[in-house]
């Protein structure tokens, strides 16, 4: 059976490279989780098409590969988003070193779009080294809509994430709708 989509959000996956964008959007899109993932070389794209509450929305999650010669093409990539996830490693402090020049070419380009702050990894509870109160805090600091963290390999949050991110972008597109 097929029906007629009702929005379609492109949603953005940024952060450094092995913070999990890629197994993250498997995870969500494919249910699955490999240890050894490819290396995503410039973008990739997942599709999933979802019904929330009565609207059907279709996905489509740019993961944009962490190498840094790719990185003149993210003002271009951002284009025409809808909302965006910043991923970092809860084992990796250095990961969030990065936060606030990707999220100042985001809003550039689309300044009212929900940003996520999403750390990843959180089954690695020995090694974890961001509290979850500093990643709140750094949240509140850049403006950013949520502070969530997940694990691509246990699912932990992972549906919830982008049922969370669809439904400030639904609430978005509505209110403009309104005005
Ligand atoms: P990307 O470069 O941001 O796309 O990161 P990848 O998805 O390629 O993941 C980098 C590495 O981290 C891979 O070896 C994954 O298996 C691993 N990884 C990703 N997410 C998790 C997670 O939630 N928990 C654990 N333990 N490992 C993860
Ligand atoms: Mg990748």
């Amino acid at each position: 059976m097929s029906r007629d989509i009702d929005y379609t959000f492109k949603i953005l996956m940024l952060g450094s490279a092995s913070t999990g964008k890629s197994s993250l959007s498997d995870r969500y899109v494919h249910g699955i989780f490999s240890e050894d993932i490819k290396l995503t070389v410039g973008v990739e794209f997942f599709v999933k098409t979802i019904h929330y509450k009565d609207k059907f929305v279709k996905l489509q999650i740019w993961d944009l590969g962490g190498e840094s010669k790719f990185r003149f093409l993210l003002p271009t990539y951002c284009l025409g988003s809808s909302g965006a996830i910043f991923l970092f490693d809860l084992t990796r402090p250095e990961t969030l070193h990065e936060l606030d020049s990707w999220i100042g070419i985001v809003r550039e380009k689309n300044s009212q779009i929900p940003i996520f702050l999403v750390g990843n990894k959180k089954d690695l509870t020995d090694i974890r080294k961001v509290p979850e109160d500093h990643g709140i805090q750094t949240a509140i600091q850049n403006n950013l809509t949520e502070y969530i963290e997940t694990s691509a390999k246990s699912g932990e949050n992972v549906e919830f994430i982008f049922q969370s991110l669809t439904e400030h972008m639904l609430k978005k597109i509505e209110r403009l709708k309104l005005h």
